[in-house]
C-alpha cells in the first residue's frame, strides 16, 4: 500500500491518492485535476473517489476526475447540498457546482480490492466523515495534527464534533491520520498531545 500526498489549492489542501496492487482511490481532488493525473502511473486504474466533506477546496477537480476515469464518487448524504451550492460550500467567485453522480456512503464501502469503513464524524460539516483502511485514517477537516476543524462555517456544530471526538477517542491509537490540512499523525499522539482530547 502506498499513499501519494499532493497540496493544492488556495488552502493548501491534501488531495490522497490511496494505491494497492495497481488501483487507486482519490481522496478529496482538491483542484488542478492534470497534477493530479500526473500523479498516477501508467497501467494504473481508478476505483473511486472518496470526499471526507463537502467544502469546495475538496472537491474542485471532481467532476473532472470522474469524467476521465468514469469512477463512482461518494460523500456522506449530509454535505450532499454543501456540494450544489457554491454558497454553501465557500467557492465564491469558482461557483462549484458539481455535476457528477454522487454516491452516499454506508459504514462499509467495497470499491474494487479497497474495504474501507467510514466512520461519520460530523462537527465541522454535518456530513463530514473519517475515512478508515487498514492502518490509515483520512480525516478530512475534523481532526488535525493537534488541532481540530472550525464548526463556525455553514451547518457546523461545536457540539457535534464533541460527540465525534468521542468516537474518534475509541479508535485504534495505532492510527496513522492523513488530515485535510496540514501533515500527518498518528491518534496515540494526538490523544496525549491535542488539546481537543
Ligand atoms: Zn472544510
Amino acid at each position: 500500500m502506498e499513499v501519494r500526498t499532493l497540496v493544492l489549492g488556495l488552502f493548501q489542501t491534501n488531495t490522497y491518492l490511496l494505491v494497492e496492487d495497481g488501483e487507486v482511490v482519490i481522496i478529496d481532488p482538491v483542484s488542478k485535476s492534470e497534477r493530479i493525473q500526473s500523479k498516477i502511473l501508467e497501467g494504473e486504474r481508478v476505483v473511486g473517489i472518496l470526499l471526507t466533506h463537502g467544502h469546495f477546496d475538496h472537491i474542485g477537480a471532481v467532476d473532472e476526475l470522474a469524467e476521465l476515469y468514469q469512477c463512482p464518487v461518494y460523500l456522506h448524504y449530509n454535505d450532499y447540498e454543501l456540494t450544489q451550492d457554491p454558497q454553501k460550500n465557500y467557492s465564491q467567485t469558482k461557483k462549484i457546482k458539481l455535476k457528477s453522480k454522487l454516491s452516499f456512503y454506508e459504514d462499509h464501502l467495497h470499491l474494487g480490492q479497497f474495504n474501507f469503513f467510514i466512520h461519520h464524524t460530523p462537527g465541522h460539516t454535518p456530513g463530514s466523515v473519517c475515512i478508515e483502511y487498514k492502518d490509515r485514517l483520512f480525516t478530512g477537516d475534523t481532526l488535525f495534527k493537534h488541532s481540530v476543524g472550525r464548526t463556525d462555517l455553514y451547518k457546523g456544530s461545536s457540539q457535534d464534533l464533541k460527540q465525534s471526538l468521542r468516537i474518534i477517542a475509541k479508535m485504534d491509537p495505532h492510527l496513522v491520520i492523513y488530515p485535510g490540512h496540514e501533515e500527518q499523525s498518528t491518534l496515540a499522539d494526538e490523544f496525549k498531545n491535542n488539546p481537543y482530547f
